[in-house]
């Protein structure tokens, strides 16, 4: 089947779905997502949306703390139009209906506190469960405003026609081919979680839109910089513990019950998220593996149970009470910092894509994202990439894809090369490309996986296409964590453990053509 539309969204997360309602005023808009129109990292957010709705709050207090948390890293311009229109994009839900938690008044928004937050300014939605209130409000939003949604749909390649998007292919379940050609193209398609061993990602972030648009020769930026999350309960159904329980005041301990972030960060467990995974990930490291304890047994069972009721389900699901008994956690891939090049309108350095939500990286997180700042982020450039196209979609793009550096992930076909299994590949991500690299650690990563590159055959089925996305994902971390010869915010090199004062601003990558 072939169709032409003004707009093709792919993704149907926060980004996505905001993207669509905005584009809906200009013309056709066809939404592409692979799983159903509910599945996305977006429903699972629980922590909530940060934003300076609150009078002793400001602007420039949340892009300070952005850019603290960036470690040198941020584009200050992007984070400026994140922090800045934010606010505006939170009314913008309030309007369609997104029902935030209120405060005890009931006149005011609750706030929450989270990690390296100079404010309580994060809001939440259903105590823990922001992410699917808010998935819930835009899909109805979406279906009410006419967007044409086709789900179960796998993106599997841009259509490019002299570094210009002109649409893209897709296959349904029965392997049934759609093209569809667009004025423009917004990636929407989210994060790459299943790279790595441990994720709190859900298995639709494979990376798809990332390994398409480097196919397509776009610039993909800073694919070092992946944040792992301190605290997935581990057990049979791993599950993420919000960075808002230890905003309320719950605390970590090792097994010998040491409050062992005291001594590491004067925020101690409330220090930025690489800093509390890196020291999770050692102390576990020195008790022989043994995962370290969330310890909120200050809380009462009620208070758990109504600030956190997902949470609180879960555990209790899995048999543990966690106002009783500290829970076992470990630190496991959760936001991907890097991504498809784009400037602070979502664009791309491909004429006519554009990119917006965890898929892009506009400078706005640098080396480390803020809690509670990535849905903030899907809001604020789905609305921007909209506005810009809605001038001309055609404009040439602004990034600067001169400064990137030519790489050739392709490996001829080899028909002696031993396959691979996705579980390897996640292993081999976790253990090379996880929280500490090193020199060696990325040899060994690279040789292999170009091994593994050499022996794919033709892939049919949109898992074997998510397995090469993955395996392109890899080589993409691999390929910047090298040229990164320091260590900064998520990027840590065993090798290189300063920050360099020369280092490159960002790594920039694009494949040889
Ligand atoms: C457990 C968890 C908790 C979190 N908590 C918070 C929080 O409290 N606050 C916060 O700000 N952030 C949080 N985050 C991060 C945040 O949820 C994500 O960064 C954000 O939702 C990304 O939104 P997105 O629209 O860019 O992508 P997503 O929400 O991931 O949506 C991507 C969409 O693209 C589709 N897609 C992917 N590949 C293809 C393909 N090949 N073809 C077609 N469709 C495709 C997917 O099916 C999905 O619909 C959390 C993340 C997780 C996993």
């Amino acid at each position: 089947v072939r169709t032409e539309v003004r707009t093709l969204i792919i993704g149907s997360g926060i980004a996505g779905l905001f993207a669509a309602l905005r584009a809906a005023s200009l013309g056709s808009v066809m939404l592409v997502t692979k799983a159903s129109l509910s599945e996305s990292n977006t429903r699972y957010a629980q922590g909530g949306i940060a934003a300076v709705l609150f009078p002793d709050d400001s602007i420039e207090s949340h892009i300070a703390d952005t850019l603290a948390a960036g470690a040198g890293l941020c584009n200050e311009d992007a984070v400026r139009v994140l922090c800045s229109e934010g606010p505006a994009r939170i009314h913008d839900l309030l309007s369609l209906g997104v029902a935030f938690d209120r405060d005890a008044s009931g006149a005011g928004l609750a706030r929450g506190m989270e990690a390296a937050h100079a404010s309580a300014r994060v809001i939440h939605a259903g105590g823990d469960a922001t992410g699917l209130e808010v998935q819930r409000g835009l899909e109805a939003a979406v279906r009410a405003a006419g967007v044409t949604i086709r789900e179960h749909t796998y993106l599997t390649d841009l259509i490019t026609t002299d570094r210009s998007v002109r649409g893209a292919r897709f296959v349904d379940t029965q392997n049934a081919e759609l093209t569809v050609f667009a004025d423009a193209t917004i990636l929407a398609t989210g994060g790459a979680g299943q790279t790595f061993r441990f994720t709190t990602n859900p298995r639709v972030a494979t990376g798809d839109g990332v390994a398409a648009a480097f196919r397509a020769g776009a610039a993909i930026a800073d694919a070092e910089m992946y944040q792992f999350h301190p605290t997935l309960l581990t057990g049979p159904r791993p599950f993420l513990v919000s960075e808002a329980v230890r905003g309320e005041g719950a605390v970590l301990r090792n097994a010998r019950g040491e409050r062992f972030m005291l001594d590491r960060h004067p925020m101690a467990e409330l220090a930025p998220r690489d800093v509390v995974a890196r020291a999770i990930a050692e102390e576990i490291a020195n008790q022989d593996g043994q995962p370290v304890l969330l310890d909120a047994t200050a809380f009462d069972a009620t208070f758990l149970a109504r600030r956190f009721p997902t949470i609180d389900q879960h555990c209790r699901a899995m048999g543990l009470d966690w106002s009783e008994t500290p829970i076992p956690v470990t630190p496991a891939a959760h936001f991907w910092m890097g991504g498809v090049l784009t400037d602070t309108w979502g664009r791309t350095s491909l004429d006519r894509l554009y990119a917006i939500g965890e898929v892009a990286s506009s400078g706005v997180h640098g080396a480390n994202r803020l809690a509670s700042n990535s849905l903030l982020e899907g809001l604020v450039f789905g609305d921007r990439a909209v506005r810009g196209l809605a001038g001309d979609p055609a404009r040439p793009p602004r990034t600067d894809p001169e400064a990137s550096v030519a790489v050739d992930l392709r490996s001829e076909h080899d028909e002696t090369a031993p396959g691979f299994g996705t579980e390897d590949l996640r292993r081999l991500a976790w253990d090379e490309l996880g929280l500490v690299r090193n020199a060696h650690g990325l040899r060994v990563a690279d040789k292999q996986l170009a091994l593994w590159v050499s022996a794919l055959t033709e892939s049919r089925t949109p898992g074997q296409r998510e397995a090469r996305n993955l395996l392109t994902v890899a080589r993409l971390i691999a390929t910047s964590a090298s040229l990164r010869q320091e260590s900064r915010g998520a990027h840590f090199r065993s090798d290189y453990p300063l920050r360099a004062q020369g280092a490159p601003a960002h790594t920039v990558i694009a494949q040889l053509t």
